[in-house]
């Protein structure tokens, strides 16, 4: 039996590995996928305190490194099920179960795509999915942003203030988001609202070049240095809703102290309810996740 069992090798599940591993517990990891998580996608990561610029395969890397040093196991199986019982809790894999006293759920999310044949090909070569993230590399350059709520506009906003120009698509004639963030879209001169529109493909050679939109039953093509992709973002968390409440988007129900609904389970990282989904409050979360799990 291990003490801690966290799902996710993530950011926040990696942190969360150190902070116990460090407090003397034994840890095992279990990941579906590939260690890393999310940010191993990442060409530039450039947000993070500490470093100036790492690639996001680096900074994974250097986590797992450093989590394992200190005694972490990681076991590559995707967690299918968690079953509390007198002892804690077994985490069922296919491979096996896992008993563990405390559970740290790491799990993420993952950025709604627009599902495009070129998509994949244009991820760090000028496609993003986060502006927080991503906008400062392009500072002064023309880029456009895809979405209608509240989250596409921030982004939209974000970026006109460091670029030259941006185009807004959605996909309706109305936005989904704050009337106030509508009202400063309205009165934002570089901010070119593209209504009524979807973008049916990328285009470029070794970057995104520009976009084709189809707009009121027309096509038409718009030269873009960059693209946002603000549709919303997905976490699978359905396998332990039965264990732990979710919310209607299927984010762990957790505050600041990463506690569940269920004790001796956490939830760290994107996967739980929180405004700012970034590696410092992933991070954040691993280690308070962890240093409650080691009380448990
Ligand atoms: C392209 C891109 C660029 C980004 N750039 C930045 C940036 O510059 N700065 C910044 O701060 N943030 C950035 N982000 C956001 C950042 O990556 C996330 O906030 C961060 O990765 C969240 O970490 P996490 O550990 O919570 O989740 P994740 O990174 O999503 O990790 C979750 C892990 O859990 C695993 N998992 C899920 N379900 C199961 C299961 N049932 N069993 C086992 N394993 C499971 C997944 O495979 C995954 O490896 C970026 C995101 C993307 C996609």
């Amino acid at each position: 039996m291990s003490d801690i069992i966290i799902v996710g090798a993530g950011c926040a599940g990696l942190t969360a590995a150190i902070y116990a591993a460090r407090a003397g517990k034994s840890v095992t990891i279990l990941e579906n996928e590939g260690v890393g998580g999310q940010i191993s996608t990442s060409p530039r990561v450039e947000n993070y305190p500490g470093f100036k610029s790492i690639s996001g395969m680096e900074f994974s890397d250097k986590l797992f490194e450093q989590a394992c040093d200190l005694g972490a196991e990681l076991e590559l199986a995707r967690a299918e099920s968690i079953e509390k019982n007198a002892e804690g809790f077994t985490v069922k894999t296919e491979f096996g179960d896992y008993p563990a006293r405390a559970v740290i759920l790491a799990t993420g999310c993952r950025h709604r795509r627009l599902e495009l044949p070129e998509e994949e090909r244009f991820v760090g070569k000028g496609l993003s999915y986060c502006a927080v993230c991503d906008g400062a590399f392009f500072k002064g350059k023309t880029v456009a942003v895809v979405g209608g709520g509240s989250a596409a506009l921030q982004s939209a906003l974000m970026l006109a203030e460091i670029c030259e120009k941006v185009y807004l698509i959605h996909r309706r004639d109305t936005y989904r988001a704050e009337e106030k963030l509508v009202e400063q879209v309205g009165a934002a001169a570089n901010l070119e609202p593209v209504l009524n529109a979807t973008v049916s493909s990328l285009n470029g050679t070794d970057s995104l070049e520009s976009v084709t939109v189809a707009v009121n039953g027309g096509r038409s093509e718009i030269k873009t240095d960059g693209l946002f992709v603000c549709i919303g973002q997905q976490a699978d968390n359905a396998a332990f809703a039965s264990l732990v409440a979710l919310d209607e988007n299927g984010y762990i129900v957790a505050g600041e102290d990463c506690r569940t609904s269920c004790e001796g389970v956490f939830a760290a990282g994107d996967c739980r309810t929180k405004q700012v989904r970034q590696l410092t409050t992933a991070a954040a979360d691993g280690a308070v996740a962890a240093l409650a799990a080691c009380r448990v």
